[in-house]
């Protein structure tokens, strides 16, 4: 299962947009604090211009989840170990449209570098002084009308999704997917793609609830951990993540830990109340499994088998005893909560408007 993941990650990442540094027009690079644990890079910038308001690049008749359904910004994985996801990876039917999230201009028509025959286009949105892009990558054709230069409206097709074929745990997966990203040139940060912010907090009411629907179905193998839409991307590992108790009767406390941002395996802590460790072990996940995705808490006298879904802050878990059959569905899964991260990394300074990139309430 850990290669088949890993493989799958390759993939993906493969098919994401890692570019280097954006080019002007106002590449100003602000001071930085070094990344750390305890404080994450602080940007203020200065106030200018408005807000940038998108769309969801994606018609809803298009979301898709066969492989993962959209990948959140600033998890860890592969490529994104060190510099976390620049981005969104979002899943579409195979053959659909990648759409404008905004109006703009077409500032870049290129080789996706990361990806061989697919291409990469970039819409620049200029409110007042406040210069944003959007990146479309990993299309494997573009629309006649997308030209270097030429104006584009919300909602217009770019170019089809390309396709990826991954195999995760044994199992053979073909899926379109784009990475979607945001770069706002009041902000800097050291390392990849130094412009990008998570698209979380610019979505319009319309593009928030298509994104609800699509986060609903999503699953990724580091979820446990990173289960946020939006997250620090200067995060140090190892990393744990513990859920407590919110109703039901399973433990009162778990707690999932991940060595390396390369690794997408966890190990895990039984805790109770008073969060004293009673059981540990390794982690098995199957993200793909239907309709919902299996979690094996595997212990040296055998695994208890269970089902999961993550969404945000909540974890729903249907965990059997060591031995048991695995539970048929989620109708009496426990329901856990973990705390939201405060992130300080991102902060995005506008006129009458402080955007605190972090989850949304
Ligand atoms: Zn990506």
């Amino acid at each position: 299962m850990l290669v088949a993941v890993v493989v799958l990650l390759s993939l993906l990442v493969s098919a994401c947009n890692s570019g280097g540094v954006p080019t002007t027009p106002s590449d100003t690079v602000f001071p930085t604090t070094p990344p750390g644990n305890s404080s994450p890079v602080t940007v203020v910038p200065p106030v200018t211009g408005a807000v940038l308001s998108i769309a969801m690049p994606i018609d809803g008749a298009d979301i898709a989840s066969n492989a993962f359904g959209l990948l959140p910004f600033g998890y860890h994985g592969a490529d994104h170990a060190g510099g976390g996801h620049s981005g969104w990876d979002i899943e579409y039917r195979q053959g659909a449209q990648v759409r404008a999230a905004a109006d703009g201009v077409v500032q870049a028509i290129e080789p996706d570098i990361i990806v061989p025959g697919r291409t990469k286009v970039t819409i620049e949105h200029a409110l007042g002084a406040h210069i944003y892009r959007t990146v479309y990558a990993n299309l494997s054709s573009i629309r006649e009308q997308i030209i270097l230069g030429g104006a584009v409206v919300r909602g217009q097709p770019i170019g089809v999704a390309g396709t990826v074929t991954a195999t995760i745990a044994a199992t053979a997966v073909t899926y379109a997917m784009s990475h979607f990203q945001v770069d706002d040139f009041e902000i800097h940060r050291e390392g990849v793609d130094p412009k990008a912010v998570s698209p979380e907090p610019f979505l319009n009411a319309e593009g928030r609830a298509l994104f609800d629907r699509i986060w609903l179905r999503s699953a990724f193998a580091q979820e446990p951990t990173e289960p946020f839409i939006s997250m620090s991307r200067d995060q140090r590992f190892p990393l744990t993540r513990t859920w407590r108790l919110d109703s039901g009767d399973g433990p009162a406390g778990l707690s999932f830990t991940r060595t390396s941002g390369v690794a997408a395996d966890h190990g895990y802590l039984v805790l109770t109340q008073s969060g004293t460790a009673i059981e540990s072990g390794a982690v098995t996940l199957r993200v793909l499994a239907r309709p919902f995705a299996t979690i094996d808490l595997v212990t040296p006298t055998g695994p208890r088998l269970g089902l999961y879904d993550i969404v945000g802050d909540q974890m729903r878990l249907a965990l059997g005893s060591p031995g048991a059959p695995r539970p048929a569905d989620l109708g009496a899964a426990s329901v856990y909560r973990t705390t939201r991260p405060v992130l300080s990394e991102r902060v995005s300074r506008h006129a009458g408007d402080t955007r605190v990139e972090g989850p949304s309430p």
